[in-house]
């Protein structure tokens, strides 16, 4: 798209309003709007000034002025606002008209100029499944839905996961959701208009369903594209499912864990690579029909698991739902369909091109810009020093592994149990993401301390509501 096509959209839409948005380090977008009428070609090509200093992750206020550029291929008409509003992703800028260093989306078109000059392929195709609860408050209130005092009573589960009365028709029992029709199913309509909404905002939609868990917890999947192109659209995911739940009253949240007791929320990422049409991870006969590139692939990520989690599993609340029997990983081995498996090769990839890897330890917490990056650069590295899985001890394993005996356990390495494990990990392992400056240590480092500073230090130090359970009376 040229400024022209731009202008021309939003003169077919009646276009009132522009939105220019950015992503900040954690993964929120932010906007700043501007009346269409002052909405000029210069300004859709050099972009508009706002304060980096108020952007989590970004700069401090000495040095605050920055420049989003929007993206023009991202134009979509934003059908949330009260008047017709253009949406547009941005690129950030300095001042003086170098690239923004700590943008993530930066750091994903690095990853992806990296593997081309590598000469390994063309292009990575990147695929989330995202998973997320539907509940029921706009005013949520996180002990009124069951993820802490209510812990213990079942009732409390169902549903929305809040106390109700005696009436349990059609109630889904815990880790049942996957999927009776309605009406068992109440969040059918919900997510038909979701995906209706995701589809007039350009992503293909595959499928939608109820998932497993009690509590209308939902996935709706999208086509995978290329690298960056897929966390654009992720981002875009998130904004449309958020707002399609706001309008009904309920809140979407993509926690990982926001049930005690029950399935959690992931984001699977499937992966291949490809030389042009060239599907380079195809190769048949073998394990999975998988090449050896692909099982370079796989050492590297398994290799570097334990740092790639700092940003494709970045919260606290990610490792409450990396725990045995949730169908969420917890073992750092490759399997053909084994959903215990950390990385599993999808059996119903018939044709070479759907031949692909599925990482299922991400949840949505991550940015993915950063996430996918993690994974890419983690992959090649693999690819590079030319890994092998199974020398590493990585399997192929085709047993439930939540159900192997101890010896058979003790040989295979976990993922790590806290965020802080991971961001340690990280810490001691960052070369990978350093090669072809396409992550830097400043950001390296400054994603370390702000996670810790914000999010791991001040939840140790709050009383937990169930420590009042477990003390309030000793
Ligand atoms: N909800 C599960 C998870 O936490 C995944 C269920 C599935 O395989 O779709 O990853
Ligand atoms: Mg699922
Ligand atoms: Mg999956």
């Amino acid at each position: 798209m040229t400024p022209r096509d731009v202008l021309d959209l939003m003169a077919k839409n009646n276009v009132e309003m522009v939105d220019f948005r950015i992503v900040d380090v954690p993964g929120r977008q932010h906007h700043v709007t501007i009346p269409a009428v002052e909405v000029t070609e210069d300004m859709l090509e050099n972009g508009v000034a706002f304060d980096g200093s108020s952007i989590q992750g970004f700069r401090s206020i000495e040095n605050s002025d920055m420049v989003m550029k929007p993206i023009l291929d991202t134009a979509f008409v934003d059908p949330f606002y009260a008047v017709p509003t253009l949406g547009l992703m941005c690129q950030v800028y300095e001042p003086n008209g170098t690239r923004y260093d700590r943008d993530p989306r930066y750091i994903a078109e690095k990853a992806e100029s990296y593997l081309q000059k590598l000469g390994i392929a063309t292009h990575a195709n990147f695929g989330p499944e995202l998973e997320f609860f539907l509940f029921d408050d706009v005013r949520f209130d996180a002990s009124s839905q069951g993820a802490f005092y209510s812990i213990d009573s079942e009732e409390a589960m169902w549903n929305t996961g809040r106390a109700e009365g005696p009436n349990l028709a059609y109630k889904v029992k815990n880790k049942a959701g996957y999927f009776p029709v309605p009406p068992t199913d109440r969040q059918q309509d919900i997510r038909t208009e979701i995906v209706l909404e995701l589809m007039k905002a350009g992503l293909r939609v595959e499928r939608h369903h109820h998932e497993v868990a009690t509590a209308g917890q939902a996935e709706i999947n999208f086509r995978f594209s290329t690298l960056t192109k897929t966390a654009d659209n992720t981002m875009l995911y998130k904004y449309i499912v958020r707002q399609v739940a706001y309008k009904h009253g309920k809140v979407a949240t993509f926690m990982p864990k926001p049930i005690y007791g029950d399935n959690g929320s992931g984001m699977h990422v499937h992966q291949s690579l490809f030389n042009g049409d060239d599907p380079l991870f195809y190769q048949e006969g073998g394990y999975g029909n998988i090449s050896d590139l692909a099982k370079h692939y796989i050492a590297g990520i398994l290799t570097h698991a334990p740092a790639v989690l700092a940003f494709s599993n970045p919260s606290t609340n990610s490792y409450k739902r990396l725990v045995p029997g949730y169908e969420a990983p917890v073992n750092l081995v490759f399997s053909k369909g084994n959903r215990s498996a950390a990385i599993r090769l999808p059996i119903a990839s018939v044709s070479p091109k759907a031949v692909r890897i599925e990482f299922r330890t991400p949840d949505a917490t991550s940015n993915p810009y950063l996430a996918f990056s993690a994974m890419l650069m983690a992959g090649l590295d693999g690819i590079r020093r030319k890994l092998d899985p199974t020398e590493l001890g990585f399997g192929p394993i085709d047993k439930n592994i939540y159900e192997l005996s101890k010896e058979e356990k003790q040989q295979i390495q976990s993922v790590p149990s806290s965020f802080e494990e991971s961001l340690a990990a990280l810490e001691n392992d960052h070369e990978f993401l350093l090669e072809g400056g396409v992550f830097s240590k400043d950001f390296i480092y400054n994603w370390i301390n702000l996670k810790r500073a914000t999010e791991i230090e001040p939840l140790n130090l709050r009383p937990h509501p169930y420590e009042f359970q477990l003390y309030l009376d000793l």
